[in-house]
């Protein structure tokens, strides 16, 4: 049988390819970002908990309103914008179905997407499956901050979004309160819809504030946000997101959300939404992984990799222009072999491979972990 694909240039994904590398070859495993503790105690016993009182059946499409409420709390006391839990908050299984499903919700055959890169894998392969066009404009390599003229020069009237990810997967670049205000100077005026991935929401570092969208009235109200709780309270594995829009925008992506998945895993949503009731569950987030990244570059000093800025995320860049000039993603495979220790080599968040020499390394890590990585790397 002949099969024309729909993705003929896509493989599988390098986090998937490095993990797998990583297991076969007893490597350290700093490429895929996921924690490798626990997730808190307390959340595993309030999942058993409503597993077993019998919350085992559908939840309500949009999601359940305990946690939709829960949502809109945490929006309007962190960001002081208010989402109505009822018709603006939708659940999702995680932020990769979030953005698909926004992408089948509004883009049409021949739509452009600003897309910033480097930009995170599930973006553009969701873009193109619509029909839609990415338009590329890159962020400054020495800094990752966005270049708004250059955005706004790639502005054209089929143009139906700008996606942009703030704190940056994979540079951990954060986007400024000036950022909003360039982006508000673009869209004002125009029908653009803002899709923003705001997954590491809460792993702000240095005393910085997360500059949400939804900090931003105007911004808001031509925004779908999108966000992951995988991050927030160590559960990648759970696959449960969210994603906040005024209604008129959230009554289209429920439209195909329903077809989709049309609702997210019950007792675990119910699990989380009695989690987040304590706001330490997440207000700690950005000093835990502040502490991660500060021990990590610590631990890594001296060595010959030269660490770039990380003012969020999980992710640590590391240049290692002074140990080799090996293309990157060749080198990430040879080292995951050789020296076990496995990275993500940033070219493949290129459309055309730019190679800077620069591998991304997750410190999402117990310290023991990233006491082993840093004992590989200052060997290197
Ligand atoms: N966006 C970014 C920037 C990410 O790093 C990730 C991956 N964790 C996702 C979206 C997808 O999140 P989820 O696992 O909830 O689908
Ligand atoms: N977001 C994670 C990362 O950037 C990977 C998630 C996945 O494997 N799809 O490493």
């Amino acid at each position: 049988m002949q099969i024309i694909s729909k993705l003929p240039n896509v493989g599988t994904t390098i986090f998937t390819t490095m993990s797998a590398l990583a297991r076969q070859h007893q490597a350290i495993n700093l490429s895929q970002g996921f924690p490798d503790f626990n997730c808190h105690p307390h959340l595993v016993e309030l999942a058993n908990q409503f597993i077993q009182q019998g919350f085992n059946q559908y939840a309500p499409m949009p999601g359940t309103i305990e946690l939709r409420e829960r949502v809109a709390e945490i929006i309007q006391s962190t960001y002081n914008h208010i989402y109505h839990p009822d018709t603006d908050i939708t659940i999702t299984a995680g932020a990769t179905q979030a953005i698909y499903t926004t992408m089948a919700a509004f883009i049409h055959p021949g739509d452009e997407v600003i897309v910033i890169e480097p930009a995170y894998d599930c973006y553009v392969p969701a873009i193109e499956l619509h029909g839609g066009i990415a338009v590329y404009s890159q962020l400054n390599p020495n800094n990752f901050c966005i270049n708004w003229q250059d955005v706004r020069s790639k502005i054209t009237p089929k143009t139906k979004a700008i996606l942009i990810n703030s704190p940056h997967n994979p540079s951990g670049a954060c986007i400024t309160a000036q950022d909003l205000i360039e982006l508000q100077n673009i869209i004002t005026g125009t029908n653009i819809l803002i899709i923003s991935d705001e997954v590491y929401e809460h792993m702000v570092f240095d005393q910085q504030m997360h500059q949400s969208i939804a900090r931003n009235k105007t911004l808001a109200q031509q925004a779908i946000i999108v966000s992951s709780f995988g991050k927030t309270i160590h559960t990648t594995g759970w696959k449960i997101g969210y994603v906040a829009a005024p209604a008129h925008i959230m009554a289209e992506f429920r439209k195909v959300h329903q077809f989709l998945v049309f609702a997210v895993n019950h007792p675990l949503q119910l699990a989380i939404a009695k989690f987040l009731e304590n706001a330490d569950n997440y207000q700690g987030l950005h000093e835990f992984y502040q502490q991660k990244r500060d021990r990590f570059l610590q631990l890594t000093k001296g060595s010959r990799l030269i660490p770039l800025q990380c003012q969020g995320t999980y992710f640590q860049l590391m240049s290692y222009k002074n140990i080799s000039q090996q293309k990157d993603t060749e080198l990430a495979i040879e080292w995951t072999k050789e020296k076990k220790l496995a990275a993500i080599p940033l070219s493949v968040f290129y459309k055309n491979q730019i190679d800077n020499k620069i591998l991304r390394f997750c410190f999402a890590k117990k310290d023991e972990t990233l006491e082993k990585a840093a004992d590989i790397i200052q060997r290197l």
